[in-house]
């Protein structure tokens, strides 16, 4: 992997034993394991991705649910609070007291029969995690908190992150509420939408804007997080992906700790389906639960590498060996067409996801599939989440539309329990939102017929009145027939 390997250790001042969990190489073959408190986003042995192991014997698992409830009967303590920490037992690579919390996680679980219908399935079995009501507006908050408390437990004084937006506003609102560490954030040009860089502007932020996009961001602060020894927040942190776990411990919680039968989620790097389903496979080893959910992960069309490489290609975790010259084959055609992401789901705008190996194991322990959205099906999908619920940025909308493919193709049933993560707020991504409702053709045009965007369907227009009572009363008496 380009760009693998350890970062120059920053000093610790005390040494810090944490010993019921480690780092570990997520290669069986190799399986090399390192401290806890080791600053590294790649394996020194084979350049794999890290995950975060715990030793069961040096730390009691939770035998049984209840001990979360208790917890939340307990929330005057911000860590029984937050919707991550409430759930430390099963993320305990730190001690709870020095875990940063800026009230991540008090999200909902709600049951759309409006959305349901949509998709397809009964109207009772549709449900939208809404991760957009974290502090800063998207799910990243569950992982930040995690990465950010473990900088903090190193030592760390600043953090830094390349970002389509919203990691960007989360790591610059947890830089701010706290005052712990600074916040250095790049970005590509042109790419991020307004609501998420007003964020990192307004908590200020140090805000490197490159040219490129995303992926250029993402492999230049990989290149000065190393030279200055600042500690690196994007999901290849292998902490982040823990926190993230917590999503669906509070889709559990919410269902009464059934297990549904579908988790869909939109994939950009790939960090939330990884975390899924390595949450859901290590609950499955404790015993808390006894069925593990399918998982659809859904690319944009524009964006579609991990939906190429596995459903066109069919490359698959194959226990740790994935076939990686076909991989290194389909990025080597990428370059050589000059093909790059391109999506009004900016969230998900990526060519390179940095979590693909993680992912392709996720999809093996979850029984996965992966599917790609048009723009077109992702705004149509977003109005109706608008109408039908409390509204999503597009990429969170993927999920529904990639749901509705998945009941049309039949590999959902519509009798099943299906949960849909909309991941980031509707404020996130105004321009997207106006300019499908707008009667402005030219505005249409230049934000979403440039895109393939041919019609929308679900558009709600303004009524234009004249400044008069009599005709306004008209209109509210004919248009609220409905
Ligand atoms: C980051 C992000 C995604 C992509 O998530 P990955 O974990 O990178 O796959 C999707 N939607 C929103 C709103 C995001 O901010
Ligand atoms: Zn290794």
């Amino acid at each position: 992997m380009k760009n693998a390997g350890r970062m120059p250790a920053l000093r610790k001042d005390t040494p810090i034993l944490y010993p019921s969990a480690f780092q570990r190489c997520i290669s069986p073959a190799c399986g090399a394991a390192y401290d806890v408190d080791e600053i590294r986003v790649a394996c020194d042995r084979c350049g794999s991705l890290l995950d975060i192991a715990y030793d069961w014997s040096k730390v009691a698992p939770p035998r049984s649910w209840k001990v979360f409830e208790d917890k939340w009967s307990r929330r005057g303590d911000p860590h029984c609070f937050s919707g991550v920490w409430r759930f430390h037992d099963l993320l305990p690579f730190m001690p709870v007291e020095q875990c940063v919390t800026v009230g991540e996680g008090q999200t909902l679980l709600h049951v759309s029969p409006a959305v349901g219908r949509y998709v397809g399935v009964k109207p009772d079995r549709l449900h939208l995690q809404y991760e957009g009501m974290n502090p800063s507006g998207s799910f990243k908050d569950n992982g930040m908190s995690a990465a950010f408390s473990h900088a903090r437990f190193v030592g760390a004084k600043k953090a830094a992150c390349a970002s389509t937006g919203n990691t960007s506003a989360s790591l610059a609102l947890y830089s701010s509420v706290t005052q712990i560490m600074q916040a250095v954030i790049f970005i590509g040009s042109g790419k991020i939408s307004y609501g998420k860089l007003s964020q990192a502007l307004d908590y200020g932020a140090l805000t490197i804007q490159i040219q490129g996009d995303f992926d250029d961001a993402m492999s230049r602060v990989q290149e000065v997080s190393r030279e200055l020894g600042i500690y690196l927040v994007n999901s290849i942190n292998p902490f982040r992906l823990e926190g993230q776990k917590t999503i669906m411990y509070r889709v559990l919680e919410a269902l009464q700790w059934q297990v549904p039968d579908w988790i869909v989620v939109p994939g950009g790097n790939l960090g939330n389906s990884s975390a899924f389903g390595k949450a859901f496979y290590e609950l499955h080893q404790l015993g808390l639960i006894t069925r593990i959910p399918r998982l659809a992960v859904i690319n944009a069309g524009g964006a579609r590498t991990l939906y190429d490489l596995v459903e066109k290609n069919g490359v698959r975790w194959n226990d740790g060996q994935p076939d990686l010259d076909r991989i290194e084959h389909y990025f080597q055609e990428m370059d050589a067409a000059g093909r790059r992401a391109s999506t009004i789901a900016s969230a998900i705008e990526i060519n390179r996801p940095v979590n693909l190996h993680k992912c392709l194991r996720a999809l093996e322990w979850c029984r996965g599939v992966v599917r790609q959205v048009s723009d077109q099906e992702i705004l149509d999908a977003k109005a109706q989440v608008g109408a039908g619920g409390m509204g999503c940025e597009p990429a969170s909308a993927a999920s529904v539309a990639g749901a509705k493919i998945l009941v049309k193709e039949g590999v959902i049933a519509p009798d099943e329990r299906v949960v849909c993560i909309l991941t980031g707020h509707e404020l996130k991504d105004p321009t997207a939102t106006v300019a499908y409702h707008t009667h402005d053709a030219k505005y249409f045009d230049e934000v979403l017929r440039s895109r393939g965007v041919e019609h929308a369907k679900f558009a709600n227009r303004a009524v234009q009145v004249k400044n008069d009572l009599a005709e306004i009363v008209k209109v509210i008496e004919e248009r609220g027939r409905r």
